[in-house]
């Protein structure tokens, strides 16, 4: 009988929860704080950093970094302690984690033909970060079908137990892999603004979907990784091109872009992904 009633309890309050979940702009309601973001942030990355190869060389790192830190300047939301790693892989592909750290696969620096594409590709990562994508896919995660022992944690300890509680949530439901349409579609418009105001032209980023789509035409493989986790850019193209054309203008290309790819040739060639 009395479990009966806390079942009752419990279904009513997470009904609560979720009706305010689905009534309030996602932005706006979050079971997960900055901090235990930031947290969860450094927990997933401290894993990916086991399974995934960095590409170790000081230039390469410095000048992805310097992109970064440059968009970075002009991201709303949190302050967030953001980071910018390149991932020695040939697949095209860019992930973000929750509060701050952002991965780009090795494999975009070789496609892309000028700088204001990789620009595009980071501004549209640092956009999912700032817009606090995450905390609300793991909001969502959690009403949804995490169960009342992770919102228990979520609500009750806070702290660190619960933290890593979410972040192994977080890895083992790939939520990393999972933005919803509008979060990609906020985070294209938002990257756009982001990379805009920091100085380059925002059509590198309508130029880098192109150069997706000719590469899944003809080497599916290479964008099989992006399109299991991004929507198609046929769409995007599309909708990015009529906000680009009001105002292109600012840096396309510069010396140092050229120079990173001339030395990423001399290098090794970077790894394929392993398939599973
Ligand atoms: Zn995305």
């Amino acid at each position: 009988m009395k479990s009966q009633r806390i079942a009752v309890f419990i279904s009513f309050v997470a009904g609560i929860v979720f009706v305010l979940v689905t009534a309030a702009p996602a932005a706006q309601f979050s079971l997960v704080s900055v901090e235990q973001e930031i947290e969860i942030g450094q927990q997933v990355d401290a894993q990916v950093r086991k399974e995934v190869p960095e590409l170790r060389d000081a230039q390469v790192s410095e000048y992805v970094r310097s992109i970064g830190r440059r968009l970075v300047r002009q991201a709303p939301g949190p302050k967030y302690a953001y980071s910018f790693s390149v991932a020695d892989y040939r697949e095209m592909n860019a992930f973000a984690l929750p509060g701050g750290p952002v991965w780009l696969h090795r494999g975009v620096l070789h496609a892309a033909t000028n700088e204001s594409q990789v620009a595009g590709v980071l501004a549209h990562e640092v956009a999912h970060i700032a817009q606090r994508h995450a905390a609300d896919q793991l909001t969502k995660a959690m009403m949804a079908n995490l169960g009342l022992g992770l919102l228990g944690a979520v609500l009750g300890n806070g702290g660190g137990a619960s933290a890593a509680q979410m972040a192994a949530a977080f890895l083992t439901n790939g939520i990393f892999l999972k933005f919803s349409r509008d979060d990609e579609r906020e985070a294209d418009a938002v990257g756009l603004q982001l990379m805009r105001r920091a100085g380059w032209d925002g059509r590198g980023m309508v130029e880098l979907f192109e150069i997706l789509q000719r590469e899944a035409r003809r080497n599916p493989t290479s964008v099989e990784v992006f399109f299991s986790s991004h929507p198609s850019p046929q769409d995007r193209i599309a909708r990015l091109q009529s906000d680009v054309g009001r105002g292109a203008g600012g840096t396309r290309d510069t010396p140092q872009f050229q120079a990173i790819k001339a030395r990423l040739q001399k290098m090794s060639p970077p790894r394929a992904m392993p398939r599973n």
